[in-house]
């Protein structure tokens, strides 16, 4: 579902000084003076108010549509549960240094205590009044990351630019070889096997190194085929990683998950790929959020203790040059906009953002290519790919990302539209399509497009693999229960089947 649809509620321009409550704070909120019968009917849930400057205006959802205060959005009724919410709590803001704590270690709450300034912003409560955890955005977290140094932050491990436009290695911009990032999110299987193999993975489409070209596949795990994975990994590319349950509500993951969740999640995912695909956890670096929302600080400590090299959830905001890839280390030089993320606030050394940018269509943004408007035909498709290119090739040559799923391609004009695209790429002498972490290398160590044929880490000659890395022919075909979902799953693996259907805390699928 595309969340635009639910967004926009209607203006009803009309001050409602007299008759509504003002409840200031930049927020929507319900009209707390509202009759209590009434709460859950349909028609006082789908009305929502915003004072601004003492003056009070009046929003209504569009029919079907009822408001929901926690999210601040209009949503169907079965996603909302907050007609009886009047306003989403606030809670005070800490002290801080204001409080002139007597120990020079210690910050003070909203109420005054003093605590270990440790203790804010780390996702455990420990102010009386709870302000420790509620102001720890990047701007307001007391331990917050710093803004970029460049004298302090230097390559290959640390890479950050004030606005985030600079180019690696201050080469110039003809020197740097367009990259090209394709993603697809999801699970492989043989829904879209065919589309990938043979449609855009040809064997006559290569990087200009001779090289076949590459993509990045962040895999979630029902429905996907590992033997089709381990197949997809022994290609050349690349397997990210897209959690276990892919579970709603969508604000799950910003806001509720907490480090044990983002474990069980994502490192689950990973030992599933590697146990039934045969994967190399070496080569599981990257991973994607569900629907791209971004889990705060939680998300960020569980890839530094597991050790994943990046993450690519984070759409910024339309920026025209477009942004570079940027490591953690110091504050990230865009702000926090894209779909309700919630951003980390801390320095997360070393561990890269792939950050998205946005393409542009008409007068819309979009961070997927399917979230873009659906209303375009094959040749807007293309126009728009195209313009997006040059945005990118014209100016500082930022990594080019195109993000899919593959049931957009189900459009035939799409298909047409995108294979021409790349088609015209691969004309170009310095145009290259690779994974995610064959970016993040290069950035490591910025070369030249007339030195590239010697950048070993975007050479074909492959690993050598063993002899159970190597996908089979012909898989196991295992069904099997799952006791979470009360239904049988199909898994294909070449490995045997396990006797459950893996899922969340027994990704080994144990009995
Ligand atoms: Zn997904």
């Amino acid at each position: 579902m595309n969340p635009k649809m639910v967004n926009c509620g209607n203006l009803v321009k009309r001050s409602l000084k007299d008759t509504v409550k003002c409840l200031d704070g930049a927020k929507f909120y319900r009209n707390p003076d509202r009759p209590t019968k009434k709460i859950w009917t349909n028609s006082e849930c789908s009305k929502y108010y915003l004072c601004l400057d003492g003056e009070v205006f009046e929003f209504k959802c569009s029919v079907g549509l009822l408001f929901d205060v926690s999210r601040q959005i209009c949503d169907f009724k079965q996603n909302v549960d907050n007609c009886d919410v009047t306003a989403e709590e606030r809670v005070p803001k800490p002290l801080l240094e204001s409080a002139q704590c007597a120990e020079s270690s210690q910050l003070g709450c909203g109420d005054g205590t003093c605590l270990p300034n440790e203790y804010f912003c780390d996702g455990s409560v420990d102010c009386p009044d709870g302000s420790d955890e509620g102001w720890c955005d990047v701007d307001n977290d007391p331990n917050a990351a710093e803004a970029c140094d460049l004298s302090l932050c230097t390559l290959p491990e640390c890479f950050c630019s004030k606005d985030g436009t600079l180019i690696p290695g201050r080469l110039e911009p003809g020197q740097v070889p367009q990259m090209i990032l394709l993603t697809f999110d999801d699970a492989i299987n043989f829904e879209n096997w065919d589309l990938y193999t043979t449609k855009i993975f040809t064997p006559n489409r290569k990087n200009p190194n001779g090289c076949p070209i590459k993509a990045t596949f962040y895999i979630s795990h029902q429905y996907t085929n590992y033997a089709q994975v381990q197949k997809t990994w022994n290609d050349g590319h690349e397997i990210g990683i897209h959690s276990i349950t892919h579970r709603g509500p969508e604000e799950w993951w910003s806001k509720n998950a907490t480090i044990e969740d983002w474990f069980d999640e994502m490192v689950g995912q990973a030992n599933i790929v590697n146990k039934f695909g045969n994967v190399r956890m070496e080569d599981l670096r990257g991973m994607r959020v569900p629907f791209l929302r971004v889990g705060w600080n939680r998300q960020f400590l569980m890839m530094k203790e597991f050790g994943f090299v990046y993450d690519s959830s984070m759409v910024a905001p339309f920026s025209n040059p477009p942004l570079w890839p940027y490591t953690l280390d110091y504050k990230m030089p865009h702000t926090c906009t894209g779909n309700n993320q919630n951003c980390p606030s801390r320095s997360y050394p070393g561990i890269w953002e792939m950050v998205m940018n946005q393409l542009e269509a008409g007068e819309y943004n979009c961070g997927m290519v399917d979230s873009c408007p659906p209303h375009l035909n094959g040749e807007d498709v293309y126009r728009m790919l195209t313009h997006n290119f040059k945005r990118h090739y014209l100016t500082n040559r930022a990594p080019f990302g195109l993000y899919f799923h593959s049931t957009w391609f189900k459009k035939l004009e799409y298909l047409d539209a995108f294979t021409k695209f790349m088609d015209d790429l691969g004309k170009l002498p310095d145009v290259y399509f690779v994974t995610k972490y064959q970016a993040i290398q290069w950035m490591r160590h910025p070369t030249p497009s007339n030195q590239i044929n010697q950048f070993e880490p975007w050479n074909c000659k492959g690993k050598s693999l063993e002899a159970n890395e190597v996908a089979c022919n012909i898989p196991h075909t295992c069904k099997l229960h799952s006791r979470v979902l009360q239904q049988d799953r199909f898994l294909y693996t070449c490995n045997e089947c396990p006797a459950q259907y893996p899922w969340i805390r027994n990704e080994f699928g144990l009995d």
